[in-house]
């Protein structure tokens, strides 16, 4: 697969790899991922999207173009999303929260006044942007939790 530019690449990962699709989706990349789906549907799934294949399992892997699929080397997750990162050339193409980490859509940003009521009274008085799922509904804004992760990337050497 040729990939037009890092926005483009896209993400399918298998079962095993649940909290390492967690991440990428943090990290603001569009990452299939599900629990309930057999291999061959997974395999036909990231063909049909041109979504790269990320696993573990060298049978899984082998019957696809090596451009478009990656073997996660490592159990350890930070390690695994390393390998991701450094193999893609994300680093610069990381857009922290960008996505919904449930739902794998892009969140959009929402006026404040739009949302007083679903939010805690002291997040709305101290901060000023905020995003949607529009598929949820879940709210986020630019909290703790990004700082943390923030730090959590660059201890871990995923982010330098
Ligand atoms: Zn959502």
């Amino acid at each position: 697969m040729r990939v037009n530019g890092i926005s483009d690449v896209k993400f399918a990962v298998d079962v095993m790899l649940g909290s390492l699709a967690k991440w990428l989706r943090i990290l603001g990349f569009d990452t299939f991922y599900s629990n309930n789906i057999g291999d061959n549907q997974l395999l036909e799934f990231a063909w049909r999207e041109k979504r790269i294949l990320l696993s573990r399992d060298h049978q899984l892997i082998n019957g696809v173009n090596p451009e478009q699929a990656l073997l996660i080397e490592s159990k350890n997750m930070p390690q695994q999303l390393r390998q991701v990162v450094s193999a893609f050339h994300l680093g610069n193409a990381v857009a922290l929260f960008s996505r919904c980490v449930d739902c794998n859509v892009k969140v959009v940003p929402i006026d404040k006044a739009m949302i007083e009521k679903k939010i805690p009274a002291f997040v709305y008085q101290n901060y000023n942007e905020f995003w949607i799922c529009s598929q949820c509904g879940q709210i986020f804004w630019p909290g703790t939790h990004k700082t943390l992760a923030e730090k959590w990337l660059v201890e871990n050497k995923i982010l330098v």
